[in-house]
């Protein structure tokens, strides 16, 4: 594989701005050229009635067979509420060491949880569920480092009290990883 980027393809209304931090703190993690670029998505197609959800494993395989390519890492963005089926929502979800990866904006916002906005919050809590997302695309699996990016999160106060890095150890085996796929 010839790895030239990352492509963040947004399906939803995001502001510039907001992409460029984000795109900026993923840099400092995985440092390749970020690309972002606007997809469009009949997310109807995608929107289970009786959840009021989108189902998320169809929508990465969509995203995968329309958007992505070889020579990157491909995470579509979204602001819809994800599912897949044994869980009750899910932040977004990446094929292990594949290319490409979903994440969503929805339930990431204070305000899904009764608190004030806070932009900066949103930014880093957003930031860390797709370097997440692209650790497992590499091949990272869920690490035990409390403040690891790679540690699972299943409540948005998991993803507040992580960091956005790679601990010493996943930093070790991404670098292997990119030498063994010779990426
Ligand atoms: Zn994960
Ligand atoms: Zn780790």
């Amino acid at each position: 594989m010839n790895l030239q980027n990352i492509t963040l393809i947004y399906f939803d209304y995001f502001e510039l701005g907001f992409l460029n931090t984000i795109a900026g703190k993923i840099h400092q993690v995985f440092p390749l050229k970020i690309h972002l670029k606007e997809g469009h998505i009949d997310l109807s197609d995608f929107y289970d009635l009786n959840r009021r959800q989108y189902n998320a494993n169809n929508l990465i395989q969509y995203v995968d067979s329309h958007f992505a390519t070889d020579n990157a890492k491909t995470i579509g963005l979204f602001n819809v509420d994800l599912y897949i089926p044994i869980f009750t929502y899910i932040f977004g979800q990446a094929f292990l060491g594949g290319r490409t990866g979903i994440a969503s904006l929805s339930r990431l916002n204070n305000e899904s949880y009764g608190m004030n906005p806070n932009i900066n919050i949103l930014k880093e809590r957003f930031s860390k569920e797709i370097i997440h997302e692209l650790g497992h695309n590499f091949g990272l699996i869920h690490c035990h480092v409390p403040d690891c990016v790679m540690r699972s999160s299943t409540y948005v106060e998991d993803i507040d009290q992580k960091g956005a890095d790679l601990c010493p150890s996943c930093h070790k085996t991404f670098m292997q990883l990119l030498i063994q796929n010779n990426f």
